[in-house]
């Protein structure tokens, strides 16, 4: 049985696609925590950034330009927004499908909880 975040990319469940590409894609986190809250996901099945190897080193940085790119078109590059990459159980991570959120409209704070 496949992820939830496999099963938005294969669309066997709705999510609201904003990017599509051959090696991601980018949705709306469906419990937003900030007014701008978005996910860049893998297509490819990687469990975390933990799991990630030198041969996936293009596909990191693709996500990260992708997240960028979004956060600009969401108006948010001039105030500035926070990417996060949780990772394991410590990090927060509840999705064991990579995943960087990007998270702008509002003052983030720092540190993280
Ligand atoms: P993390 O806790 O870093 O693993 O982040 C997982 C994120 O996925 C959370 O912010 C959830 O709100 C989000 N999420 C879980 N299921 C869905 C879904 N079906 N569509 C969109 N976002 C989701
Ligand atoms: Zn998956």
């Amino acid at each position: 049985m496949s992820c939830v975040f496999c099963r938005i990319i294969s669309k066997e469940i709705p999510a609201e696609i904003l990017h599509e590409d051959p090696d991601c894609v980018v949705f709306k986190d469906i419990n937003p925590q900030a007014p701008v809250h978005l996910l860049v996901v893998p297509k490819r099945h990687l469990t975390s950034v933990a799991s990630a190897r030198e041969e996936d080193k293009q596909l990191l940085g693709h996500l990260l330009l992708v997240a960028a790119k979004a956060a600009r078109e969401h108006g948010l590059a001039d105030k500035g927004f926070r990417l996060v990459i949780n990772t394991g159980e410590r990090g927060g991570q509840t999705v064991g499908h990579l995943h960087v959120h990007v998270l702008g409209g509002r003052q983030m704070r720092w540190p993280p909880g």
